[in-house]
């Protein structure tokens, strides 16, 4: 799929703003201050590239990377990132003595505890462990009667030599419903948690229980450290909160051109199944992205801005491709003549929302970023080349070739402002 030597311009892209990314966790770290941020890369970073995007959190201030999987772990050391990790979850095949010698941290809930100290004493190195307790999410995390017993196991291994205990963590399972009481049972269970470890004489660099919903409406689920994924993507986690309204800016924009263009008469059926009938004579186009590309199948009436205009998705996604129904919007131009026009399906600020393709495919922002797919290049742009107010360091990667005339006001969103600086993801 891959042919390097003959670059082409990208015909379907996902354009990710590496200064939206800074902005949003500068933002949330202001939020959250004294605490500090761990940016959440798993899943490569939501969609975002995870080397790209670990690389602009780590310059706008977040202190530690976090994963779900070994492997994502050491993908990032692998690109030369040396900022604290934590992996959390793992099976039996899990390269814990890899994770080890890289230096990455273990969340560890029961089993995991063992085999971690397995690998510790065959290196000869001490792992660097999070115990995890299970606080009423009921996925892993150890049980609260089994708590007292881990942590003195780990204190055990301790004294040994073969762990040093890092931190202490939980998971909240209801945090984008606030008025839930269940988050404020989980915060006392992780209280409680927390102080048997240190009575037990545990000595824990970090306590941290907050994802980006936690972070944001609980001031009191911040202690060391918060888990931030959704929000550094410039994503509301709460049904009834903009983007905007959070002070987030959305850092993926996804978009293509328009592959064909038809003028039809009444009654033209679209699409698989042929749901979706025309009504008067009209003027179809051709979007050449599909639920192979993570547009869920079902998401029929999703969002499609061309010039400006939004039009719904009529008739079924298929694999590749999907139809809009230009109308009687007096759309300029003859139907090759709109072919080649730019299709956005979502972006920032004045484009569709990720939150309304979630709410057309019945699910969640999350999976709508996470799903797209392999075929749809991420392209990195920098809104703000220079550094925005507070940025720590200059660029995260090398776009020094840009002209001066695209550096781009604060607060420019527009990706096409800056297509001069667009550079292809490896
Ligand atoms: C994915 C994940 C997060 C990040 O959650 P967001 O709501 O995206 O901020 C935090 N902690 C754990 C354990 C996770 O699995």
């Amino acid at each position: 799929m891959n042919y390097p030597e003959f670059p082409a311009p990208a015909e379907r892209t996902a354009v990710i703003d590496l200064a939206a990314i800074r902005h949003n966790v500068r933002h949330l770290s202001h939020v959250v201050s004294p605490a500090r941020v761990m940016a959440v890369v798993k899943a490569d970073a939501y969609g975002h590239g995870a080397v790209e995007t670990a690389r602009a959190a780590v310059s706008a201030g977040a202190a530690w990377l976090g994963v779900a999987h070994i492997s994502e772990a050491l993908a990032l050391r692998t690109a030369g990132i040396t900022e604290p990790v934590l992996a959390w979850l793992h099976t039996r095949e899990a390269e814990f003595g890899e994770a080890i010698r890289a230096n990455v941290d273990l969340g560890v809930s029961g089993w995991d505890l063992e085999e971690v100290v397995a690998a510790a004493r065959e290196l000869e190195m001490p792992a660097r462990v999070h115990l995890k307790i299970d606080t009423g999410l009921g996925r892993n995390g150890c049980p609260e009667d089994l708590w007292e017993a881990f942590v003195g196991r780990a204190l055990a291994y301790q004294e040994e030599g073969l762990l040093r205990v890092v931190g202490i963590f939980s998971h909240f399972a209801v945090a984008d419903e606030p008025h839930r009481p269940e988050t404020d049972e989980q915060l006392q269970k992780f209280r409680d948690a927390v102080a048997v470890a240190e009575d037990a004489g545990v000595d824990r660099e970090v306590r941290h229980i907050a994802n980006t919903p936690g972070a944001l409406s609980r001031p009191d689920a911040h202690f060391d450290l918060v888990r931030i994924g959704l929000g550094m993507y410039g994503l509301s986690p709460f049904a009834g909160q903009t983007s905007a309204e959070l002070g987030l800016r959305p850092a993926m924009t996804v978009k293509t051109t328009i592959a064909a263009c038809k003028e039809v008469p009444a009654d033209q059926g679209v699409s698989y199944g042929l749901h979706y009938r025309t009504q008067e004579p009209t003027t179809l186009a051709l979007i050449p992205l599909g639920y192979a590309d993570g547009i869920p199948r079902v998401a029929t009436g999703g969002p499609v801005q061309v010039d400006g205009q939004v039009y719904p998705v009529v008739g079924r996604v298929a694999m590749d491709q999907m139809v809009i129904d230009l109308r009687r919007t007096g759309i300029a131009g003859t139907p090759d003549s709109l072919v080649g026009r730019e299709a956005v399906l979502f972006g920032g600020e004045g484009q569709p929302s990720v939150d309304e393709w979630a709410s057309a495919a019945g699910s969640i922002n999350y999976e709508i970023i996470s799903r797209i797919g392999g075929r749809v290049p991420r392209t990195y742009i920098d809104s703000e080349p220079r550094g925005g107010a507070g940025d720590t360091e200059g660029l995260p990667i090398a776009l020094e070739a840009a002209p001066e005339s695209t550096t781009a006001p604060e607060g420019a969103t527009d990706p096409e402002t800056h297509a001069a600086q667009a550079v292809e993801a490896p």
